[in-house]
């Protein structure tokens, strides 16, 4: 490769990087992220997730008139995590909405997930003597595990709402993904035009 910085939108000659960002904004309608397991049997939670939000997902690449791939149809943006925990996503989330702008927030944990199958005192213990590292203040102990749903998804519901990186007025949702019937159960929601609590769904 000649030039590693060939495609370095920062490194070109007329980089402007207010117009650079209103630019990337015309690439994608986003609407929605969802943040979601990497267990590869979650891999249908971003359209159990479109068709309950009415996102447009995987959609279809846009193409200039010189046949150029300038955007997508696409509403929704995945995050793709460990239990799909949200102390993963806060940068994405972040960086989501000043390039192309958020409404909502989805995350989805799922059933017989692996991150329901260790306790925090375990993993760190096997850090400890398998690796000689101590990982107890790594992360913040509630996100290192899932012991039940509820308590998961209210969690990283606030997490993401408490983030100073997360614009104000966007709607956040907690839901279970059932792996075996495909089913999402909505838990938790935190709407914008709610005070900033969630609230148990029943
Ligand atoms: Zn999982």
């Amino acid at each position: 490769m000649q030039n590693l910085n060939k495609g370095v939108f920062s490194k070109d000659p007329n980089y402007n990087e207010p117009t650079m960002r209103k630019e990337f904004a015309q690439l994608m309608p986003l609407r929605t992220i969802v943040i979601y397991c990497y267990d590869p049997r979650a891999t249908g939670i971003p359209s159990a997730v479109a068709q309950e939000f009415g996102d447009v997902y995987p959609g279809e690449t846009v193409f200039d008139d010189e046949g150029n791939g300038i955007g997508t149809t696409c509403t929704m943006l995945n995050v793709i995590v460990a239990g799909g925990r949200a102390v993963d996503a806060l940068r994405s989330i972040t960086v989501g909405q000043h390039l192309l702008g958020v409404e909502n927030i989805v995350v989805v944990h799922h059933t017989n997930c692996g991150a329901t199958s260790y306790t925090a005192d375990g993993i760190i213990d096997a850090f400890k003597h398998e690796h000689n590292a101590d990982i107890s203040n790594l992360y913040d102990q509630g996100s290192v595990c899932i012991t039940d749903f509820e308590s998961s998804l209210n969690h990283d519901v606030q997490l993401i709402r408490n983030s100073a990186g997360t614009p104000r007025h966007v709607n956040i949702y907690g839901y279970v993904y059932d792996i075996d019937t495909y089913e999402l159960t909505k838990i938790t929601e935190d709407l914008s035009s709610t005070s900033h609590q969630a609230s148990a769904v029943q």
